[in-house]
């Protein structure tokens, strides 16, 4: 289906340094592709306006992968109606009062893990996970663990999250349920040395099943440097370059792991894994947080994408990971959730508050991570630590994929909007979610979730876990 959005807020996420972030104007979709960007209304807009006039019918068939910027006003009625002329079909939707923006990329997130939601808080790290979460995942079958990324995924998607990067087991049983969502994801499959031979061929499995679905990546993902040992980091690195893929671990998260990761190999976790020659553009390293200025310049030099996840190190009294200093190093920093344990929800509009609020806070400087820098890491730098090119993805530009959410700003607490991306950052929520589009579908609708009956997802769950814990007792 094509669509038009038309009298929307628009916030691209293209504007640079004093440009305007938001205009008024309207969105055209064919296919899977952004084909119009029109600037139109007040003067407070038009970001990049005369940068790309025209719009005829073969723009809008064959976008120009890559070309970016908006129409200029005076053109902007008229490219609106060449785009519903070539497109008579296009679902027209009206945005007045709403913005308009990318898909939010949340870059680590367990989230089968949602089954475990609130099962086991203000514990102390060892107890929980050998009291709880361990014993409860050995009585998850693959059933209840495409279960859980069911929940998450819907949790993810009514909150305007269109690209989530997952660690978990499985995932050869979850490309199902990825694909019947239509939510973009990289589907990580977790491996510790104790059960490594169990997932290495669950990897192929998913790499077979997700093969033509340009939606859903594989990556390898070892728990960590210290869960690990070197020859199975070395070994999922292999694979990884063998299939073109990703390759994802937590790196740096707890001052225990770098202690025993000192004891072992006399390194840092980023010296030890640079050692073995599994850091570059294709790593996402999830936390980071008890990181040298060395290992930062390792992390900058190497390209390797820093997944952040305030939260889940404010609840598990992690750290705090120098967001700040990273960026000014010229980490490529990127927002995620981590798991429905330590979190405890999938929210990426609140994680981005904690996120600049926590810089604030830790660097006792109030300019640190403003407002529109948190939203890049949530965009922009998540969809380049995917391995899209710039302007493919995490922004509103033609030629871009279509990954859109609209915002519902007729809401108390959006009101009134001095500045939209404030108004976002700092005040917004999940809820706050109308309408997302994801590969140019619409999956979620007025918050309907195409392809999920929810009260059944409720009670199929809640069935689930009590088995589950009759068992762990
Ligand atoms: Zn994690």
């Amino acid at each position: 289906m094509d669509i038009l959005f038309t009298n929307a807020t628009v916030l691209p996420m293209t504007a640079d340094g004093s440009q305007p972030r938001t205009f008024t104007g309207a969105v055209g979709v064919a296919g899977n592709r952004i084909v119009l960007v029109a600037a139109a209304g007040n003067a407070d807009s038009a970001p990049n306006a005369g940068t790309n006039p025209s719009a005829d019918c073969a723009r809008c068939t064959e976008p120009a992968a890559g070309s970016t910027g908006s129409t200029a006003d005076s053109d902007a009625a008229a490219v609106v109606a060449a785009f519903r002329a070539a497109h008579p079909a296009a679902r027209e939707i009206d945005c007045t009062g709403k913005l308009l923006m990318p898909g939010l990329v949340n870059t680590h997130c367990h989230a089968a893990m949602t089954l475990q939601r609130s099962y086991a808080d203000d514990i102390a790290l060892m107890e929980w996970l050998n009291d709880y979460i361990w014993p409860f995942e050995a009585h998850q079958t693959p059933d209840d663990v495409a279960l859980g990324m069911t929940l998450g995924v819907v949790e993810m998607l009514l909150g305007g999250v269109t690209s989530f990067v997952d660690m978990y087991y499985f995932q050869d049983r979850c490309v199902e349920t990825v694909r019947r969502l239509g939510i973009r994801a990289m589907l990580g499959c977790n491996y510790f040395d104790t059960n490594v031979d169990e997932v290495f061929p669950q990897m192929e499995r998913a790499l077979a099943l997700a093969a033509g679905c340009d939606r859903i990546r594989i990556a390898a993902a070892p728990h960590s440097g210290y869960t690990c040992s070197p020859e199975n980091l070395v070994r999922g690195k292999e694979f990884c370059r063998r299939h073109g893929l990703h390759f994802m671990t937590h790196i740096a998260e707890t001052l225990d792991e770098s202690r025993i990761i000192r004891e072992r190999y006399g390194l840092t976790p980023v010296e030890h894994l640079d050692a073995l020659g599994v850091l570059d553009k294709r790593t996402i390293g999830a936390h980071c947080i008890h990181v040298s200025e060395s290992d930062i310049r390792t992390l900058a030099e190497r390209g390797v994408a820093v997944s952040h996840n305030p939260q889940s190190n404010m609840k598990i009294s992690s750290g705090v990971a120098p967001v700040e200093r990273m960026r000014a190093a010229g980490v490529l920093v990127t927002l995620g959730t981590d798991g429905t344990c330590s979190n405890n929800d999938l929210d990426l509009i609140e994680e981005m508050r904690t996120a600049a609020f926590l810089q604030k806070s830790a660097t006792g400087d109030p300019v640190a991570l403003p407002a529109y820098e948190a939203l890049r890491l949530a965009t922009v730098n998540g969809a380049k630590a995917l391995g899209y090119a710039p302007g493919e993805l995490g922004v509103v530009s033609e030629g871009a994929l279509a990954d859109l959410v609209v915002i519902d700003l007729q809401k108390p607490h959006l009101q009134p909007v001095h500045d939209a991306v404030s108004n976002l950052v700092y005040c917004g929520k999940a809820s706050d979610v109308e309408t997302v589009v994801v590969d140019g579908q619409i999956v979620v609708d007025g918050r309907r979730v195409r392809n999920v009956d929810l009260p059944a997802l409720y009670r199929d769950v809640a069935q689930t876990v009590a088995r589950i814990k009759a068992a762990v007792k």
